[in-house]
């Protein structure tokens, strides 16, 4: 699938690439925009965004301002998103002026609202949870009275607007349906089937504007409370489970005809089955471990496909690697300069600090990934264990 020659070609002109979005994904893409002679130019609400440090040019407005997105694409030879909390409706006629998105809104299209992401994963044959929508107050009648297949638990999910299990609420019995619902004021909802995983895996992968699509490694995915906590890569699975998740990949880029990189979650059952939990149309958090571990981060590799380059390696250059997400756990100000020091200290490590000023409770605040170059007397899944309680009692205390 992945041609290993065509690495390091390198754009004789530089580009100029518009990101919709200025958090910490845009601004992971520093590194990548600099060997590749890309500018960034970003659309963000406030001065304190992670990206506006990386970039010259900034345009400060919501994500989802199609007139901000205009004035964007008149600096831009491409616009990209970091983000998918987008108005696509509005930025429809742009395209018609002729904005080049990558990816695409006809591709980016299916995918935007929970529910219309599992009707396409459905018609194109994925496999995932059973669900169905909830609407109105009939819905819940209907529901309560067992008045469709799903039985529970269940898991209610807000259609649009969910991040890090924001919108999302496991449901065990009828009685506990309304609260929940009543929190997302009765708007149109999902109910999907609870599946009592074994494990949560992810992967992320690429296609360029040439049609090639590389699949990065799977790795599993650890959330508590719905949020990430920590990536170990490879996952431990049968090559025959990576086919199927590498064939689920490269399914759904080559239908949507996607120009980027897309991060798909995935459950896996005590079965040994694999179902799609989420796709996400950009890069991801279960990607970060890339930056260190890989020969093309998923940053570079965004980047790449975007401005028509052939796509990198998705490789990696170690053994294995673990991502441990750095939380917040306070409301505070601090830069914690000190505890990210003694985490820069641990063997083969890599802390990124997201450079936000405010802490608070679960904000995604930085990453540390370390590498497992193989040197160590220790196994796989001791060595995992061991550097996971390490950064953990140094971060959390
Ligand atoms: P978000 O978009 O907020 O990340 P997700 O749909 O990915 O929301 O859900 C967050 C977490 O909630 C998942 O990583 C998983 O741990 C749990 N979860 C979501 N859907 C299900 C499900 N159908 N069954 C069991 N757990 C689920």
């Amino acid at each position: 699938m992945h041609n290993e020659n065509l690495h390091s070609s390198i754009p004789n002109k530089s580009k100029r690439v518009g990101i919709i979005g200025g958090g910490q994904l845009a601004w992971m893409m520093a590194g990548a925009a600099e060997s590749l002679g890309i500018e960034l130019v970003i659309q963000t609400p406030s001065p304190n965004d992670p990206a506006v440090a990386i970039t010259s040019e900034c345009i400060f407005a919501s994500i989802d301002d199609a007139a901000a997105t205009t004035k964007l694409a008149a600096h831009c030879d491409v616009v990209t998103f970091e983000n998918e909390f987008i108005n696509l409706e509005a930025l429809m006629p742009l395209v018609q002026e002729g904005v080049c998105f990558q990816p695409s809104l006809a591709a980016l299209a299916p995918l935007l609202d929970k529910y219309q992401q599992r009707c396409y994963l459905q018609e194109i044959g994925l496999p995932q949870p059973n669900f169905i929508s909830l609407e109105g107050q009939q819905g819940v009648k209907e529901k309560r009275s067992g008045g469709n297949n799903l039985e529970f638990p269940l898991v209610l999910k807000a259609r649009r607007q969910g991040y890090d299990g924001k919108g999302t609420f496991i449901i065990r019995d009828s009685q506990s349906l309304d609260d929940p619902w009543q929190q997302l004021e009765y708007q149109p909802v999902m109910l999907e089937e609870f599946i009592d995983f074994e494990r949560e895996l992810a992967v992320m992968a690429a296609r360029s504007v040439t049609g090639e699509i590389v699949v990065y490694p799977v790795v599993e995915t650890q959330q508590e409370e719905q949020v990430c906590r920590r990536v170990i890569v490879p996952a431990e699975i049968s090559s025959t489970t990576v086919a199927e998740i590498e064939a689920i990949a490269a399914t759904l880029l080559s239908s949507l005809q996607v120009v980027g990189v897309f991060g798909i979650e995935l459950f896996l059952t005590t079965g040994g089955k694999v179902l799609v939990n989420e796709v996400s149309p950009r890069t991801h958090n279960s990607g970060h471990y890339t930056l260190d571990a890989c020969h093309t981060s998923q940053f570079e590799q965004q980047l790449r496909a975007v401005v028509g380059l052939p796509l990198g390696s998705p490789t990696m250059h170690c053994t294995g690697a673990v991502m441990v997400n750095l939380l917040g756990y306070e409301d505070s100000q601090n830069d914690y300069l000190e505890k990210r020091q003694q985490l820069a200290n641990l063997p083969h490590s890599f802390v990124h600090w997201y450079g936000k000023s405010q802490s608070r409770p679960g904000r995604k605040l930085g990453h540390v990934t370390l590498l497992d170059k193989g040197d160590g007397k220790l196994s796989n899944k001791h060595w995992q264990q061991e550097v996971i309680e390490k950064v953990e009692s140094l971060w959390y205390g």
